[in-house]
């Protein structure tokens, strides 16, 4: 039997039987792969300390190509993301992260790339302002990679680049007509042009020039909204994920934080 050695984020961990573990971990050389930890929950498990959520590991393990679950050998930490996870905020959205990816990659596909930009975005998000940026951008991203980039440059029609808002974003053709273009007829989403730009920044660029952006809060509302409806309407099409409610509650979290930040502004103003 092959044995392997890379390097992986664990993506989920549940508990199987007694004293194991059954863990996704998203691997640079090998993609998602499912190990078994075995006696992980003994005290005194060598395993046990590194298999945590979000964990970067360095593991071994041993592959059988007629199995779906592998077995964990060896693990030891090379980060633990310790500054996240003092972050309550920051650390759902890492969540969140590894949830989406657990959902739309299949196992043993690998993607070096995905794999990078995974570890640039849990070791960027605690420096990012607004860090639900970090899985929006994410998202794009992946869907970019996976075949469904959107085009947020110019207009699907006239092919001008608009400078006026808002333009009408189609999700079924994933693309947008500019306010002169619009047409009546389609169902497209009004999108308004600091959302559009955003979005396109997003998408082009590298999550550590994340830090420099505080955006809007209703332009977030926006992006969030596209995001989900996006990758809802051409995801679940082409391969069912396990759950996208993750995205609509971090949504909703932002958009809850945001009422309680102006009620307490209003009562301070009210105060002084
Ligand atoms: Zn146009």
């Amino acid at each position: 039997m092959p044995i392997y050695r890379t390097e992986g984020v664990i993506l989920r961990c549940r508990d199987f039987r007694e004293s194991s573990k059954i863990v996704e971990c998203y691997t640079r050389d090998y993609g998602k792969v499912t190990l078994v930890a075995k006696g992980a929950k003994r005290p005194k498990s060598r395993l046990g300390g590194a298999v945590d959520l979000l964990n970067r590991i360095e593991l071994v393990f041993y592959y059988k190509e007629t199995r779906e679950i592998q077995t964990l050998s060896q693990a030891e930490i090379l980060d633990a993301f310790e500054d996240l996870r003092g972050d309550l905020r920051q650390f759902s959205i890492a969540v969140s992260l590894c949830e989406f990816l657990d959902a739309v990659e299949a196992r043993e596909h690998p993607n070096v790339r995905l794999y990078s930009q995974l570890v640039q975005s849990l070791e960027e998000l605690s420096g990012v302002r607004q860090p639900e940026l970090v899985l929006y951008q994410f998202v794009w991203r992946w869907l970019s990679g996976a075949g469904f980039r959107p085009r947020f440059r110019r207009c699907m029609a006239c092919g001008r680049q608009p400078d006026r808002g808002p333009v009408q974003f189609a999700i079924g053709r994933g693309g947008f007509f500019c306010a002169n273009c619009r047409r009546p007829e389609s169902t497209g989403r009004d999108l308004s042009l600091a959302a559009l730009r955003l979005l396109l920044w997003m998408r082009d660029r590298q999550v550590s020039e994340l830090k420099g952006i505080k955006a809007d809060p209703d332009t977030i509302a926006e992006v969030e909204h596209l995001t989900w409806e996006f990758l809802r309407y051409h995801t679940e099409t082409t391969r069912p994920l396990r759950s996208l409610s993750f995205l609509r509650k971090i949504g909703q979290d932002e958009k809850e934080r945001r009422e309680a930040d102006v009620q307490s502004t209003d009562r301070c103003k009210a105060d002084g």
